[in-house]
């Protein structure tokens, strides 16, 4: 590498990318690499016959943070788009997240105080704090919608049993006993007109970029370019694996161009029983209201991840958030390198949360977040 850095950024996904912006505003110089032939990580959008395809699975921007919010609008204009999932069990459609449409559809009620009587009811079984997931879902929703609508699902989605799976997984998902169907509760919700790769190409504009790189197998050369280093990638991979590895849940993507312009009426349809492999189809014109004539589909398969698969999801179950403060000691002693991200950090971010970790490691480096 002939040029000298102030910085080499591993990983061009959204942390490293506004990492990037940041430091180029500072003044200061940066490599972005990437082992993948393109930028935008996970949120990596693709255009096929018209329509962005969300090729590492569905991603939707939520936050209550307006800076965020505000933050983000520098890249992209977002559309108002509101994620509002049904789930299908056994032929039987409810709307997710949990809310009166739900509640009325599987009791055949009407009101929030028959619903409210009935989860009161079903989650006598549960005493005191909830311990796992299991009993976190049985205490917000009540033992009929556990076994319908979280266990097949949640047990596809991590390959484990819900008592073996922390409860603040299933705390994501909102209850409430309004005619709701908006999944998320944050303030602002909405998709970057264009797709993602074009607003992380807009906060990579200027930088430099070299895809298809792997910083693992060509440490050496890649540490003498920069005075410093953030990295993006699994945080045990970094340490050569030196306390073994930590879990990642992995997912495929079955993809297919249907010729029909309407293949299920909504962007996300959860299968929420065992009768089918996948946990999720998602048909991605709907994130954007698309007219094409066309539609592409993606079934999502989730599967344990093993060396040669995309990591996706961190298990932040006990052993492994054991094992990932070992390996944070580690990173902790080293002085040039930033851990960041969902895999750096090993932590079940979503987008905003990303943005703001990268935000917060830019205040701790230069003072300040640009203007
Ligand atoms: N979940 C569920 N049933 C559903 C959707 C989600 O039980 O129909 C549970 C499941 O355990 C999942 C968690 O809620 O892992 C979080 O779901 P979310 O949609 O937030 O996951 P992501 O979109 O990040 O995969």
């Amino acid at each position: 590498m002939s040029k000298h850095y102030d910085y080499l950024i591993v990983g061009a996904g959204l942390y490293g990318s506004v990492f990037a912006y940041e430091a180029k505003k500072n003044g200061k110089s940066c490599l972005v690499i990437d082992k993948r032939n393109h930028i935008a990580g996970n949120i990596y959008t693709e255009k096929r016959s018209d329509i962005n395809v969300h090729v590492y699975g569905a991603h939707i921007f939520h936050t209550s943070d307006k800076f965020i919010w505000n933050y983000v609008q520098r890249f992209a204009e977002f559309n108002r788009y509101t994620n509002s999932p049904v789930a299908k069990y056994k032929g039987e459609l409810y709307n997710m997240p949990f809310n009166m449409n739900t509640f009325s559809k599987m009791w055949k009620i009407t009101t929030p105080a028959e619903a409210k009587a009935i989860i009161d009811e079903q989650k006598k079984e549960i005493k005191g704090e909830p311990k796992n997931l299991e009993e976190q879902a049985i205490s917000l929703v009540g033992r009929d919608i556990y076994e319908k609508l979280v266990k097949c699902y949640t047990e596809k989605q991590w390959g484990r049993d819900c008592k073996e799976l922390p409860a603040f997984i299933i705390k994501r998902l909102p209850v409430r006993f309004t005619y709701d169907n908006n999944y998320f509760n944050d303030s602002y919700q909405g998709i970057p007109m264009g797709g993602y790769t074009k607003l992380i190409e807009n906060m990579l504009e200027g930088i430099d970029v070299i895809l298809e790189k792997d910083y693992l197998t060509n440490r050496d050369e890649l540490n003498a370019c920069a005075d410093k280093i953030v990295y993006t990638g699994p945080i045990d991979a970094y340490f050569d694996f030196c306390y073994g590895n930590l879990e990642y849940r992995s997912v495929r993507f079955e993809t297919e161009e249907l010729a029909t312009d309407n293949y299920q009426g909504n962007a996300v349809v959860n299968y929420n029983d065992h009768d089918h492999p996948y946990t999720r189809i998602i048909e991605h014109k709907f994130f954007e209201f698309g007219t094409q004539p066309t539609t592409i589909i993606s079934k999502e398969y989730s599967a344990e991840w093993k060396p040669g698969d995309e990591p996706y999801y961190p298990v932040n179950n006990e052993k492994n958030s054991e094992l990932y403060l070992k390996y944070k000691a580690l990173a902790d002693k080293e002085e040039k390198v930033i851990f960041g991200g969902r895999l750096g950090e090993y932590k079940y971010y979503d987008m905003d949360k990303v943005i703001a970790a990268a935000l917060e490691a830019v205040k701790k480096e230069f003072g300040k977040i640009s203007e």
